[in-house]
């Protein structure tokens, strides 16, 4: 309980640290400073509300809160019973690299899966919505879930920590790379190149337009890092190619 008191301020200072860093670097690039240059790349073409950023923080930091919660507890009462491993030499530096791509593939299924339970309709109303009702999301929209929501969110720390031998700050890279990828599929704008949609790799790479889609009409687009899931379940929308073409046709743009 004492390790538990000591270390819970630690990691939430982090988790909060990321999120506002990451989220707030890029919200004040797109939504405050370049506001004017960049609009006519937005996926959607209103700006929310301060209302919506507002609730967005808000369901974050709640959500924050109970991801270091159920991290500290991984780190100090979990820990003999994990796969955590105290030196990197303990299964070198080919692991270490290898164990973040599975990382990366594995938070992917399991964010397809669960988000996937979350649409059930009795879920979807009492606790997914939370995250819906940013229909035009924001980078303020990556941790605003409900609090059961962020509790499912938070068992991949769980199924990583038992099952992936992992390094301490392998796991760290790996929460850092989640929160950037989960802010920019929340961003509003495309960063991927165009044609990225028919690129044989960058078919299966998730990207912003997709989840986009996702918040704008609540169906389709499950996945989080990767298209693999819902290229294979069928879930991926059908207006998906056209959207992103469109999204990304900038020289098209720049000519109205
Ligand atoms: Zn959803
Ligand atoms: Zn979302």
């Amino acid at each position: 309980m004492e390790d538990f008191i000591q270390v819970f301020p630690r990691i939430a200072f982090r988790i909060n640290m990321r999120y506002f860093v990451i989220a707030g670097m890029t919200f004040l690039i797109f939504y405050v400073f370049f506001k004017k240059k960049y609009k006519k790349d937005k996926i959607q073409t209103l700006f929310p509300g301060i209302s919506d950023y507002k609730r967005e923080v808000f369901f974050s930091l709640i959500s924050m809160t109970i991801f270091a919660g159920i991290a500290t507890l991984v780190f100090t009462v979990f820990r003999p019973y994990t796969e955590l491993y105290p030196k990197i030499s303990d299964y070198g530096w080919s692991y270490y690299v290898f164990s973040i791509v599975l990382m990366v593939f594995v938070h992917d299924f399991y964010f397809y899966w669960t988000h996937r339970i979350m649409h059930h309709p009795l879920l979807y109303r009492h606790v997914h919505l939370v995250h819906h009702k940013s229909t035009n999301p924001s980078p303020w929209t990556a941790y605003a879930f409900h609090p059961i929501e962020a509790i499912v969110e938070a068992g991949i720390l769980l199924v990583i920590a038992f099952l992936v031998p992992a390094h301490f700050s392998a796991i760290l890279l790996f929460f850092l790379l989640q929160i950037i990828y989960n802010v920019y599929g929340h961003l509003g704008f495309e960063l991927y190149p165009k044609n990225t949609h028919k690129h044989p790799i960058g078919k299966w790479l998730n990207t912003s337009v997709s989840h986009n889609q996702h918040h704008q009409f609540f169906e389709g687009n499950y996945g989080l890092y990767f298209t693999i899931w819902d290229r294979l379940m069928g879930t991926l929308r059908t207006d998906y190619d056209e959207q992103f073409e469109s999204v990304t046709n900038y020289e098209k743009k720049s000519d109205v």
